[in-house]
């Protein structure tokens, strides 16, 4: 199964740039479709209110039920104390499966990687660069898996990337995104040096074409193994790991009542398309 970790959805209200002002997707699924692409994570373009952006992803998530995994966006200063809220209402309500926050909104704070702690939701953070976050971070919270997009720069910062590559060698819950990397060798050398559990192919859509960067990912000529995982495998796995309220409560149920259980049933990542999940929840 391939699928696109990093993908824009919906209108943002800045109006300046197209990434704060729209990102359709038609011709975007048009072409994930015919580049064999199964499933897009998609999140909101940058907006002033992600509270209501995020509701327009949901809105969007569900019309393409089969196809998309919506993520939060967060912005964490603006949106300090409403955060775990927003989050639980995004993994609860709308079956979302990841946070997305945006270096130029701010860094993750302890109240974001709190939340995706708790909610075992992967952390897709644009440091814009910073690398030097990412060593703060990772280690803090252990438990949690970052996502860096870009290896650490869509702006093609070469020092920042190289930098991201030591990095997915040194930290065990850091992970990089492939979308908009121009730079081929540091894609080889991650893979080469860090692995291919450590790099996920994403597109950057509807901006990039989908499958202009999964031909990337063709490009390195990895054994099929290992380039499944890179299209599709660590996405999977990453995913698997979120754990909605509902299946906390029934972990704490069974143990209550001694009765034998899993710890966690950990949510299927796809269950999305899954009505009798949802109606569940
Ligand atoms: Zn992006």
């Amino acid at each position: 199964m391939i699928i696109d970790i990093h993908c824009h959805a919906g209108r943002g209200d800045g109006l300046t740039a197209p990434w704060n002002t729209d990102a359709p997707l038609a011709a975007h699924l048009r072409r994930a479709r015919r580049a064999g692409i199964d499933r897009t994570v998609v999140f909101s373009a940058f907006h002033s209110d992600y509270a209501e952006a995020n509701e327009e992803v949901a809105r969007i998530v569900a019309r393409h039920a089969d196809e998309l995994i919506g993520f939060a966006f967060i912005h964490p200063v603006r949106d300090a104390g409403r955060i775990r809220e927003m989050v639980t209402r995004c993994v609860t309500r709308h079956h979302f499966r990841g946070i997305k926050v945006h270096g130029f909104d701010g860094m993750p704070t302890r109240e974001v990687c709190d939340v995706a702690r708790e909610y075992g939701l992967p952390l897709l953070i644009d440091v814009v660069g910073r690398t030097e976050v990412i060593d703060m971070m990772a280690p803090q919270y252990p438990d949690v898996n970052f996502i860096i997009p870009h290896l650490g720069s869509f702006r093609d910062d070469f020092r920042a990337q190289q930098q991201v590559v030591d990095q997915l060698v040194r930290l065990p819950n850091v992970y990089a995104d492939t979308s908009g990397v121009r730079r081929f060798d540091y894609l080889l050398q991650a893979v080469r040096r860090a692995g291919p559990r450590k790099l996920l192919f994403g597109s950057d859509g509807p901006w990039l074409h989908p499958g202009l960067e999964l031909h990337k990912i063709r490009l390195l000529g990895l054994n099929q193994e290992d380039e499944a995982l890179v299209l599709g495998g660590n996405a999977r796995r990453l995913l698997a790991s979120v754990k909605t309220p509902l299946t906390a409560k029934r972990a704490a149920n069974a143990t209550a009542t001694r009765r034998i259980r899993p710890r966690y049933r950990p949510a299927n990542p796809f269950a999305t398309w899954d009505r009798g999940a949802e109606n569940e929840i």
